[in-house]
């Protein structure tokens, strides 16, 4: 990875548009796509196997995709810094890899001290694991300047989660979803997670526990609402053959949800956990998800509407434009709106309560030896030690799947 070039960013890129056929893409492009966002990936590889995930084939493919692995941080940091040249109003960074936070504790801290020392530009991490979530990393990577994760719940239902193939307990869930909220509001922006719906095998049960589970979910969160779709050839689409459904592809719309009474309910209990009594009188008007019911188009809107004016305000809390596009971030980063808040009201935890950090000396010496490695053509396989607590499947896949830098 250390030999491919960086990804290509703000030169020679074209966008086809219609009526004027390919033009070279230009700032306002940027900004309608990504905000003040520069969006790029770290590691790549996932050791998981979730059904419904593109991966599953990347896996069938090659197996050695299973192993998480990454350049340099040097690699990374020069990449990002190339993009914040061409476009210096880039104010967040965000990692797209499938799992960030296996990387062992070494390597991240190799990364957290260039990263403040380099770049110092706030980045959210996404695809986060909940078996892989850490005190200590989630508290390294605010301190370097994580201001946003997103993690995958996709459901509260265990049934669920073991025909998607996800071996994250709802235990592990919660105990993952605890750590990340105690960072939020002051240090990060309120975590997002991704949950499946419409799953048309889910019984009334499975949606209940899925509710039940964001009732209980530690606070603040946010959240990212998806149809399931299936991608052709994963074994989704086979399971569900199986069952003899028949539903949409990737390709059709997964954000646009239909306003049943269970939809509703989550966007309710993003904003608020409702006393026991009435949460109970509202579950009565839960339907499964395959079967027919009633739609509620106003007040899906409606509630829609107040999570997304919260979630737009969270992000302006932390003058972070990486999901609100336009123009209206860029006023800002012109007038130095952003760096000045940013400068007052600087989030991260000024010190690392780590006594052994390693500082800029053994950044270098884990970078020497990191090359040292690949020039011998090792497969090092760094494990660092499983998160407390884990246990049966989840532990073992916390032990057995640890980044192997390749
Ligand atoms: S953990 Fe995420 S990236 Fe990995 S297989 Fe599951 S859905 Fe895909």
């Amino acid at each position: 990875m250390e030999d491919f070039p960086a990804p290509l960013y703000g030169e020679n890129e074209w966008i086809y548009k219609k009526g004027r056929g390919f033009i070279p893409l230009g700032l306002r492009d940027y900004l309608r796509s990504n905000g003040l966002a520069y969006n790029t990936v770290w590691s790549i590889g996932c050791p998981f196997h979730c059904s419904y995930c593109g991966n599953t084939k990347c896996i069938a493919n090659d197996s050695m995709y299973k192993k998480i692995r990454h350049p340099s941080t040097d690699y990374v940091v020069n990449e990002v810094k190339a993009a914040v040249g061409r476009y210096p109003h880039i104010s967040t960074i965000c990692f797209h890899d499938d799992s960030f936070m296996p990387i062992p504790y070494p390597q991240l801290e190799e990364f957290a001290v260039r990263w403040r020392e380099a770049v110092n530009i706030p980045f959210a991490v996404y695809g986060v694991i909940p078996n892989y979530v850490r005190r200590d990393k989630v508290e390294l990577l605010t301190w370097a300047g994580m201001n946003r994760v997103r993690l995958g719940i996709q459901s509260g239902s265990q049934r669920i989660l073991d025909f998607y193939k996800r071996p994250t307990p709802v235990e592990k869930i919660e105990a993952a979803v605890e750590v990340c909220a105690s960072f939020s509001p002051r240090t990060i922006i309120p975590p997002a997670y991704d949950f499946i719906v419409d799953n048309p095998i889910e019984t009334k049960q499975d949606v209940v526990d899925t509710l039940e589970l964001c009732r209980r979910l530690a606070r603040p969160y946010t959240m990212n609402l998806f149809s399931l779709r299936v991608i052709p050839n994963t074994d989704l689409e086979k399971a569900m053959r199986e069952e003899g459904v028949d539903i949409e592809e990737i390709s059709s719309n997964y954000i646009t949800l239909p306003p049943t009474w269970s939809n509703i309910m989550m966007y309710l209990l993003a904003l608020w956990r409702p006393p026991r009594w009435l949460f109970d009188r509202l579950l009565k008007r839960v339907e499964p998800s395959g079967g027919p019911q009633k739609h509620y188009p106003v007040l899906a809107f409606l509630f829609r509407l107040l999570f997304l004016i919260k979630r737009g305000f969270d992000h302006l809390r932390f003058m972070d434009f990486s999901t609100i596009p336009g123009y209206f971030g860029y006023l800002c980063w012109k007038t130095g709106i952003i760096s000045g808040w940013r400068k007052l009201f600087d989030p991260r935890p000024q010190s690392l309560r780590r006594k052994d950090s390693i500082g800029m000396a053994g950044v270098r010496k884990n970078q020497d030896q990191e090359k040292r490695e690949i020039e011998a053509g090792l497969t090092t396989l760094l494990a660092g030690p499983p998160a407390p607590g884990l246990s049966g499947e989840a532990r073992r896949v916390d032990e057995g799947t640890h980044p192997t830098l390749v």
